[in-house]
């Protein structure tokens, strides 16, 4: 198990933040302040990428004295640079970006979203950079470039997403691969746990948006609301952990209290539980392997007495099954459920499809390209470009009916 293997790289306490306007990137910037005012450890932001609301940016990099931001909104050159010494802009500018900057030791926080994040990330391991993953887009769609990097410059991915982190957590203690029987990924279910499929199906983006225990971006609320975020999070497990989809699970506890657990041979369970605040597993992955004094809420046993679990049903959630078969297909199936939903997503927040339409469109994009093994990057680009070609395709077709 890769992720598990102990580190043999010294960290250094630069940081560098891929996606800092975001959720994740904001809640970083405060665990690393939090961190900093604890005074035992002084980390250091030496550089910021963001895809949009480029004033924010600006005013991160002003409040952090960054001398490094990328950007691949070619108005970021004209918006920042009377800021920021380099201006990184265009596509490519995060990887530029850390082709300058980073160094062997340094933590990247991988926190773009979407398929947009899958060079940087292999990038920043590339130059030997620790990884703290948030975008498992990287990881489903490209998983064995992301670990072929990771294993060439002997840097490590700490995942972030807080099913990952449990499951890290709670694997800990040198746990022999041949000792697990399961990991288990808990779903909160999102805002549509109890609804009949066909009330789903007409949902609206709102409805959609109200997530229950967690605020997210939009791109994953959504995920999280069809249960594609469970379907990437099992393959990204898969990935993380080197299980296959008969070792993965993921079941319904509503109140997000107990991250995830994992079932040992002789049936012990060893679970991770603390309130839903994403500022836990990031601040996790600064610290590791050491545990600091933290600026996540605390548990508080007396509210959370009843802690419910339930299975989730595969037929109005199809999401589930669709990803374990995707786990035990060809590499490059990972690349077409991803793009595809990307795809659907995209337009179903843009109010052009219904929520229905996007486990649909997967499947349908699924059955309609035969996948095989990714080994080079070009490999990743072709079939997402191919797929999100077909995925359109397929939505087109449907809105004509
Ligand atoms: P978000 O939409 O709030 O933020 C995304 C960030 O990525 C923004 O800063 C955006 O500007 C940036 N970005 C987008 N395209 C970019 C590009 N091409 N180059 C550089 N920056 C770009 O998303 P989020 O909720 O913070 O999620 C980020 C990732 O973390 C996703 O993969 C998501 O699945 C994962 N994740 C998020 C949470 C959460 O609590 N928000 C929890 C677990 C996992
Ligand atoms: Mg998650």
């Amino acid at each position: 198990m890769k992720v598990l293997a102990p580190s043999n790289k010294p960290r250094t306490d630069r940081i560098i933040i891929l996606g800092s306007t975001g959720s994740i990137g904001v809640n970083t910037i405060e665990v690393v302040e939090h961190l900093n005012r604890l005074g035992s450890r002084r980390f250091e932001i030496v550089g910021l990428a963001a895809g949009t609301r480029l004033d924010e940016l600006a005013a991160q990099a002003h409040a952090l004295g960054v001398s490094h931001v990328a950007s691949p909104d070619p108005g970021a050159k004209e918006h920042l640079s009377d800021l920021v010494e380099n201006v990184h802009v265009g596509a490519d500018a995060a990887v530029e970006m850390l082709h300058q900057i980073a160094r062997p030791g340094d933590l990247v926080i991988g926190a773009i979203v979407g398929a947009a994040g899958i060079k940087p990330s292999i990038a920043a391991l590339e130059l030997g950079c620790d990884l703290a993953l948030a975008n498992k887009e990287s990881l489903v769609a490209a998983g064995p470039l992301v670990l072929a990097a990771a294993e060439r410059s002997g840097a490590k991915i700490i995942p972030v997403d807080s099913e990952h982190s449990a499951v890290f957590q709670c694997l800990h203690a040198g746990r022999q691969d041949r000792e697990i029987a399961k990991v288990v990924l808990t779903a909160s279910g999102g805002p549509f746990r109890t609804w009949t499929k066909d009330r789903m199906r007409s949902a609206n983006v709102k409805e959609a948006l109200n997530h229950p225990t967690w605020s997210m971006g939009s791109k994953v609320t959504i995920d999280s609301a069809s249960l594609m975020n469970k379907g990437l999070e099992l393959i990204e497990a898969h990935w993380l952990f080197g299980l296959g989809s008969d070792r993965l699970d993921a079941i319904f506890h509503p109140q997000s209290i107990v991250h995830s657990f994992v079932e040992f041979t002789d049936h012990a369970v060893i679970a991770q539980l603390s309130p839903p605040d994403m500022k836990l597993p990031i601040q996790y992955a600064i610290s590791w392997p050491d545990r600091l004094p933290g600026s996540a809420s605390r548990t508080d046993f007396t509210q959370f007495a009843d802690l419910h679990f339930e299975s989730i049903d595969r037929v109005r959630f199809p999401a589930i099954a669709m990803a374990l078969e995707v786990i035990d297909q060809p590499s490059g199936a990972g690349a077409i459920f991803n793009a595809a939903n990307e795809v659907a997503v995209a337009q179903f927040l843009q109010e052009k499809i219904p929520f229905g339409a996007i486990v649909d469109t997967v499947e349908a994009t699924l059955e309609r390209i035969t996948p095989g093994e990714i080994t080079t990057l070009a490999d990743v680009l072709e079939i997402d470009h191919e797929s999100r070609r077909v995925a359109q395709e397929i939505l087109m077709a449907s809105s004509d009916r």
